[in-house]
C-alpha cells in the first residue's frame, strides 16, 4: 500500500473538482473543503494488568448545515487525523445524497481491539464520552458504529453520556443493540444498501443478477450482509478477502462454484477474520489477499478500507468486470478512478453505495424520538425506497449530463449542502 496516501487530500481534491464543475464561490469552497470543528484528545485507561495507557481520540465535525452532524467511530491501530477528516467530509456528502436531515462527522481512536479486553474497550468508550460529552448529543453530533466498533460500544458510550447528563437520550447515538433503543435492520443496513444499489445498476445495465458473479474485499459487517442479500437475489460470490491478525496480512478465499456464506461465517472471528486452515479443509483455495481484485467476475465490491484500488493495481482488474460497488469509504484513488472511467467500468460511488447504514441510523433516531419501533420489514422497506430513490437521482443526472457516477453523486450532494449553507446565511 502507498504510504504517502492521504485520504484527506484525496477528499479535498475530489471536492475541488466538483467545486469547479458547480462554479462554487470562494466562500463555499473555504467552508466545505475543511471541517468546521475538530476535537483531539487523550483517553487515559487503566489496563487489566494494572498499567496505564493513553489512547488518542478524535471527533471531527465537517458540516452541519443540513442538520446535526452524523458519523461513526472507528477503532483502528493506523487511524490518523487526516483519515478521520476525510471520512467526516464523506459523511456530509453521504447524508446529503440520500437526502436525510443530517450533517457529517467522524470519530476515531488509535487502538487495536484485537488486543484489548472487553473491559478495556469499555473504558475507551467511556473515556471518549468524558472528553466529548459537551460537543456531541442528539441535536449536535450523533455517533454510530464503524470499523471494529459495534452495538456494545455504542451502548457503553450512551450509558456514560446519560450518566454524565443525568437524563435519557436514546437518540444520542445509533447502531445500538435491538431492545436497547436500536432499530431492527440496522446491522444489515449497510450491506443490504450496497446490494439495493447493485440491483438497480444491474437492471439499468440489462444484466440479470442471478447470472452474475462477484468478488468482495473484506468480510466484516458490510460484506457479510451484502453477500447474504446478493446470494438471496441469485448472485454467486467467487471470492472474499480478509485480514489475518495472526499473520498480519490478508488472504483471499476462493471457490469457483461460489462461497457458502454460512459455512464461512462459522469459521470467522468477530472482526471478520476467516480461519485459513479450516477454510482449506472446506475446499477453499487460499490466495494472497490482494488477489480479490484480479478475479474474473462481473462485480467487484471493495468493502474494507480506503486506498485499495490504486494506480498500481487497477490494471489487474479483469476485463469481465462491469461494475464496482464501493462498500468501503474511499476505496478508489483518483488515479485509479481515471483508469476506470476510461475503461468504462460502472461505479457506484462509496458515499451513495454504502449510505444504507447512516440512512437506517436516521430511522433509528426517528424511532427513538417517537419511542415506537417499526418491524424489520418496515425498516428495510423504507431503506430500500431511500437507497433506490437516491441511486436513480444520481444515475439520471449521470446519464443526462454524461457524467461519471461519482461526479454526478458529488454534484447532487455538494449542491444540497451549499444551498443549505446559503439559506442559513453562512455564505
Ligand atoms: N459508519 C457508517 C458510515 O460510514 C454509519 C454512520 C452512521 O450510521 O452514522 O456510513
Amino acid at each position: 500500500m502507498d504510504k504517502s496516501f492521504n485520504a484527506f487530500k484525496m477528499a479535498q481534491d475530489q471536492f475541488d473538482a466538483v467545486a469547479d464543475k458547480l462554479n462554487l464561490s470562494e466562500a463555499s469552497r473555504e467552508l466545505l473543503r475543511t471541517p468546521m470543528r475538530e476535537y483531539h484528545f487523550s483517553i487515559p485507561v487503566k489496563m487489566d494488568d494494572g498499567t496505564s495507557k493513553i489512547f488518542r481520540g478524535f471527533r471531527i465535525q465537517h458540516n452541519d448545515a443540513l442538520g446535526p452532524c452524523k458519523g461513526g467511530i472507528r477503532f483502528h491501530p493506523q487511524e490518523t487525523v487526516d483519515t478521520v477528516r476525510a471520512l467526516s467530509m464523506w459523511m456530509t456528502w453521504k447524508t446529503s445524497v440520500v437526502d436525510i436531515p443530517l450533517g457529517g462527522s467522524k470519530g476515531g481512536v488509535i487502538c487495536d481491539p484485537h488486543n484489548l479486553s472487553d473491559r478495556e474497550q469499555e473504558q475507551i468508550c467511556r473515556g471518549w464520552v468524558r472528553q466529548l460529552h459537551k460537543n456531541v448529543g442528539p441535536l449536535r453530533d450523533i455517533p454510530a458504529p464503524d470499523v471494529m466498533t459495534n452495538g456494545q460500544h455504542m451502548l457503553w458510550i450512551l450509558d456514560e453520556y446519560e450518566t454524565i447528563t443525568g437524563e435519557k437520550y436514546p437518540g444520542m447515538i445509533t447502531g445500538k443493540p435491538v431492545g436497547m433503543g436500536g432499530s431492527l435492520g440496522r446491522t444489515e443496513a449497510t450491506g443490504y444498501g450496497v446490494i439495493f444499489t447493485v440491483r438497480e445498476a444491474l437492471k439499468e445495465m440489462n444484466l440479470k443478477i442471478d447470472n452474475t458473479t462477484a468478488s468482495f474485499q473484506g468480510f466484516g459487517n458490510v460484506s457479510q450482509y451484502a453477500i447474504k442479500l446478493y446470494n438471496q437475489l441469485g448472485g454467486k460470490v467467487l471470492c472474499v478477502s480478509c485480514w489475518d491478525q495472526q499473520d498480519q496480512t490478508s488472504y483471499a478465499f476462493y471457490k469457483k462454484e461460489g462461497i457458502n456464506l454460512e459455512e464461512l461465517l462459522n469459521i470467522t472471528d468477530r472482526f471478520g477474520g476467516v480461519d485459513k486452515i479450516k477454510a482449506k479443509e472446506l475446499g477453499y483455495e487460499v490466495l494472497p489477499g490482494d488477489k480479490w481484485i484480479e478475479i474474473e467476475c462481473d462485480i467487484l465490491v471493495p468493502a474494507a478500507m480506503e486506498n485499495q484500488i490504486t494506480g498500481e493495481n487497477v490494471n489487474k482488474i479483469s476485463s469481465n468486470v462491469k461494475l464496482i460497488a464501493e462498500g468501503a469509504n474511499g476505496p478508489t484513488t483518483p488515479e485509479a478512478d481515471e483508469v476506470l472511467k476510461k475503461r468504462g467500468i460502472f461505479i457506484i460511488p462509496d458515499f451513495l453505495c454504502n449510505a444504507g447504514g447512516v440512512t437506517c441510523s436516521y430511522f433509528e433516531q426517528v424511532q427513538c424520538n417517537m419511542n415506537y419501533f417499526w418491524s424489520k420489514d418496515e425498516v428495510l422497506g423504507k431503506l430500500d425506497y431511500k437507497m433506490t430513490t437516491a441511486y436513480h437521482k444520481v444515475s439520471k443526472l449521470a446519464r443526462e449530463k454524461k457524467l461519471y457516477m461519482r461526479d454526478a453523486a458529488y454534484m447532487i450532494s455538494v449542491d444540497r449542502v451549499v444551498r443549505a449553507s446559503v439559506a442559513r446565511g453562512w455564505i
